[in-house]
């Protein structure tokens, strides 16, 4: 991923937490939405998300990557909170916010969308464990072949 490209994605971050300030969730701070198993969800990202979060975020252990739970929570603090996804900015449990928090991720997912196209980057979706997985291997995180098929996997959490 080119500078540029790292730069506007975190641009754009800057736009949705500003977003998500102005629709106000309430988050109790618990901690559970980062442990997936324990929440019942799963954390989808794109290749771009990948990207910066792996760029900046702090070493982690690779043995220890589950789609079970976050490798960047500790205690019940992220600890990459910086260059942290979409759908962790977005996401709240607070019920009286999940319209406005959807209607924030299809618009930012959609801008996203528009920079890998603008860059020419091709654009996969999937689990954050694939990603972790695919850097413990030593794989890139965006690889020729994904380019042939790049929408196949679920596109929300
Ligand atoms: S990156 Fe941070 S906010 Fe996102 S799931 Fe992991 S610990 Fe939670």
């Amino acid at each position: 991923m080119s500078a540029t490209l790292r730069r506007q994605v975190l641009e754009l971050y800057q736009e949705v937490d500003a977003a998500v300030a102005a629709a106000g969730p309430v988050c109790v701070a618990s901690g559970r939405c980062c442990r997936f198993k324990e929440y019942g969800h799963t954390l989808f990202l794109s290749n771009l998300e990948a990207e910066v979060l792996l760029h900046d975020a702090p070493p982690y252990d690779p043995e220890t990557v589950s789609p079970d739970f976050c490798p960047f929570q500790q205690g019940n603090l992220c600890i990459a909170r910086q260059p942290r996804p979409l759908a962790c900015r977005v996401f709240y449990c607070d019920p009286n916010y999940q319209e406005i928090g959807n209607q924030i991720t299809e618009t930012y997912l959609r801008r996203l969308k528009e920079l890998a196209l603008a860059h020419n980057v091709p654009w996969r979706y999937a689990p954050l464990h694939y990603f972790l997985h695919e850097q413990k291997c030593g794989l890139r995180v965006v690889r020729a072949q994904d380019a042939e098929h790049p929408d196949t996997l679920p596109a929300a959490n």
